[in-house]
This record gives C-alpha cells, structure tokens and sequence, in this order.
C-alpha cells in the first residue's frame, strides 16, 4: 500500500481541501487517502474496519482522521459528513469508494434475492447517501467534488457476478445523473472504474500476492505493466485536483484497454497470438 513511511506531504495538488473517503482502510480507498494526504489535503478516513482506518490515521497525523461510518446507514452517513464540516471547516470532496464483492461467481440461477440485496444495499445505496450528504452540504457552498469507484464490468460484460456488475451500472448511472443536476452549482461528479487490482477484495483462493498479480496481468490487455491501486489513486487524483476542473459526469475507465479490446478477433486475423 502506498508510501506510508513518508513524513511529510511532498506535492501539493488538493492543498487547502478537505476529503472524505469511503472505504478508506483498505486497498483502492487506502491508498488514495496517501496519496492525497501527499498532496496537502485534509481526509477522513469512513469504514467499518476501525483499527485498520485508526493505524492509518494515527500514522499520517493531525490533518488525517478515522470516522466508524457504515455507508449503508443514513444516520452513520448523516454523522460522517457533519463531524467532516465541524473538524475541517468544509468538504471540497467525497470519494464514495466503499464497495462489496459478492462471490461465487454464479449463474442468475444460483443468485439469490438477498445477495443481490445486500451487495445493492452497500455499492448503490452507500454511494446514494454519501453522494446526497455531501451534496447537502457542498450546494450551499457552490463548490464540490463528488467521486465514485464503479468497475470496469460496468463497461464489458461477464467479468463479474450479476449483483455486483448490477450494483457498478448503478453508480455509473448515478454518477452521470447527479453530475446533471448538480452542475449548475459548480459541482462536479464523475466516477472511476478499474479494472482487476488486488486488494482486500479480490478471491484469493489460496494464492499469493504474486500469482493473482500475474493472473490480472495475463488476463489484461497492457502488457508489461500490472495494475496497481496506486495507479487507481492517481485517476482519483486528477479528477479531484484542479487539473480535472472541467471534468464531469464522465467514467475514467482503468483497465489498460481491457475493456474495448476483443482479442478473440485480434487472434483471428493475425494480429496478437
Ligand atoms: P477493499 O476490500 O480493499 O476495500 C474496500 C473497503 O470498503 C474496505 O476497507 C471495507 O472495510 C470497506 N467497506 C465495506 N463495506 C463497507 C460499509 N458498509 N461501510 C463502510 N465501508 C465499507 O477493496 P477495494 O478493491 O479497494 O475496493 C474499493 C472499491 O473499488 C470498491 O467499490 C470496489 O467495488 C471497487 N473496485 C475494485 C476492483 C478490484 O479489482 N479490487 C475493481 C473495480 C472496482
């Protein structure tokens, strides 16, 4: 996970903002919390694994704290975004980043009613509350940045379970939705969707670290570089910085091309063995 042992914010993209992070303890959320506390930024760390989000936090210092907040609870949301504004001031930006994966992968056959439910429950409706509470705070302040992280599979099909592929179509739809209404407020919203990074999500399935890496990489379409959650951060980076100040409504999609390559041709004519 990123470059904890560093003392001190060495470049200065989001100085002056205040972040909150969903799923911030963990792999994608984790490492994005580094990378803008690297960058000047103030973040509250918001998940369900309090020691792993307060190790974090007691690591980087005064300007990271850790918050308990279950995303799929609208009081816990309600606490998470109003003890952000008394601490810091403000919230420039919320990254609703916290998400499930439910498994096995299965047939709709063997999917039931409340996985769909549940994975629903957390995805689609934790990324509705995060969005709307921070949207509650940011309308009056005419400002604001709101993220979400989808996933490739909102985008080529088949590469993950019905419930969860559902839940990513979800938000990107959510995203570009509020990204409408919320425009004329000055805000903007976009979502983020990569594709397989191993993090505490991805099946294990006894293997280690470096054979599920090289499992990803055979499996992508860009070779001679894996797919790492420091490369999902800096996406997240650019469009919360002011680099991406004209962005919005839009789906950055990190998968390397993953997603609009269809190799079976390529081998057909030639082109890629
Ligand atoms: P991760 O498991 O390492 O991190 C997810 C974090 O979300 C964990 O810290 C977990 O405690 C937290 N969380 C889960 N339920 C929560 C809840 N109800 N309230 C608050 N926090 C909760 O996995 P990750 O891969 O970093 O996942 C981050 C996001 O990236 C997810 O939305 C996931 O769907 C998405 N994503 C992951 C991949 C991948 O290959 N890892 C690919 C595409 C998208």
């Amino acid at each position: 996970m990123g470059d904890s042992s560093c003392i001190a914010p060495s470049t200065n993209r989001l100085e002056g903002k205040v972040a909150v992070i969903t799923g911030g303890a963990s792999g994608i959320g984790e490492s994005t919390t580094h990378l803008f506390w690297k960058n000047g930024a103030k973040v509250v760390i918001a998940d369900i694994q309090d020691e792993l989000g307060q190790a974090i936090s007691d690591k980087l210092g005064e300007n990271v704290c850790y918050i308990h907040c279950d995303v799929s609870n609208e009081e816990e949301v309600i606490n998470l975004v109003d003890t952000t504004v008394a601490k810091f001031g403000h919230l420039d930006i919320m990254f609703n980043n916290a998400g499930i994966l439910d498994r096995p992968f299965g047939s709709i056959l063997d999917t039931t009613k409340s996985h769909l439910e549940r994975v629903l429950g957390i995805n689609v409706v934790g990324s509705f509350l995060g969005a709307k509470h921070a949207a509650r705070v940011m309308v009056p302040q005419r400002k604001g940045c709101i993220l979400f992280t989808a996933s490739a599979c909102a985008s080529i099909a088949g590469i993950a379970t019905h419930p969860y592929t559902v839940s990513k179509h979800g938000i990107v739809g959510l995203s570009k939705n509020l990204a409408a209404e919320l425009g004329q407020y000055g805000i903007r919203v976009n979502c983020i969707s990569p594709s397989g990074v191993v993090t505490g999500l991805s099946p294990r399935h006894g293997a280690t670290l470096e054979q599920m890496e090289a499992s990803q990489h055979q499996l992508g379409n860009l070779k001679g570089k894996i797919l790492r959650v420091e490369d999902v951060a800096k996406a997240v980076l650019y469009l919360a910085s002011d680099d991406g100040d004209y962005v919005s409504g839009h789906n950055l999609v990190v998968d390397g091309g993953f997603s609009v390559v269809n190799p079976t041709i390529l081998k057909a004519v030639g082109l890629i063995h």
